[in-house]
């Protein structure tokens, strides 16, 4: 089967500046795979790019058949594209439900009644079916990511893009947040998961890639790259996050 996602000699600069060089990446419908690698190695640039949110400078990213980098549907192609950030990005001033329909109904000209049962229905999913007319400054940080997820599943994404979701929340609360991405992964949902929770990359991705200075140095089941790391960088890596 065709992979639903195709990376090929992805270029990204910021001016002179190369931030990936070179990622070839295939994803497989129903693959999770964790990216894992220290900061600034370009992971959330990665997503991005994949995401249509940056320019890339060469390469190619194969979606369903089609280049992204050459299509001028981005809207549309965005919202086949679900991404959720380490900023919990609801707007403020509408409610949780308001947050969740408006790309749906505006964006994909879906009828609200039709979407507002299935928003409600990943509400309850997430364990926040009471907090649909709540707005996210009333929530806690937990709960606002875990509607930022219900927000991004509900255009019916392809593919799930996750950038270390759980990193500004408090410990209690990460656990909650993940649980709902391993039931996704449980699903069958292809995600790419930028994450430091080394515990959860292990228990829930398929594969990890390892990234360091803009280029992928090592693919593996997550098993197998955990117990046993074939490159040096990625050795120093899990040894630093274990210490
Ligand atoms: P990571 O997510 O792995 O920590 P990023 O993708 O955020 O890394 O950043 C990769 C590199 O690109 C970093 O050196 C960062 O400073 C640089 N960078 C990211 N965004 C921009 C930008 N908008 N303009 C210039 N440089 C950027
Ligand atoms: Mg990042």
């Amino acid at each position: 089967m065709a992979p639903i996602l195709e990376i090929k000699g992805l270029v990204k600069k910021f001016g002179d500046r190369v931030v990936l060089n070179g990622i070839d990446l295939q994803v497989e419908q129903g693959k999770v795979i964790a990216i894992l690698g220290p900061s600034g190695c370009g992971k959330s640039t990665f997503l991005r790019c994949i995401n249509g949110l940056e320019e890339v400078q060469d390469g190619q990213i194969i979606f369903e058949g089609e280049d992204l980098t050459k299509t001028s549907k981005w809207r549309e192609v965005r919202q086949k594209i679900g991404m959720v950030f380490q900023s919990y990005d609801l707007f403020p001033n509408m409610t949780v439900m308001e947050n969740i329909l408006l790309s749906p109904v505006k964006v994909q000209k879906r009828k609200r009644e039709e979407v507002e049962l299935q928003a409600k229905e990943l509400l309850e999913r997430v364990g926040l079916a009471d907090r649909a007319n709540a707005y996210p400054r009333e929530l806690s940080g937990g709960q606002k990511q875990r509607i930022a997820i219900v927000r991004a599943l509900c255009t019916n994404p392809k593919i799930m893009l996750f950038d270390e979701v759980t990193a500004s929340l408090d410990p209690e609360m990460v656990r909650e947040v993940l649980e709902v991405i391993a039931q996704l992964a449980k699903q069958g949902m292809t995600m790419l998961i930028v994450t430091h929770e080394m515990n959860f990359a292990e228990l829930v991705a398929d594969e990890v890639i390892f990234m360091d200075k803009g280029k992928i140095h090592e693919r593996a089941p997550a098993k197998e790259f955990f117990a046993n790391p074939q490159t040096e960088r990625a050795k120093q890596f899990i040894n630093i996050l274990n210490f």
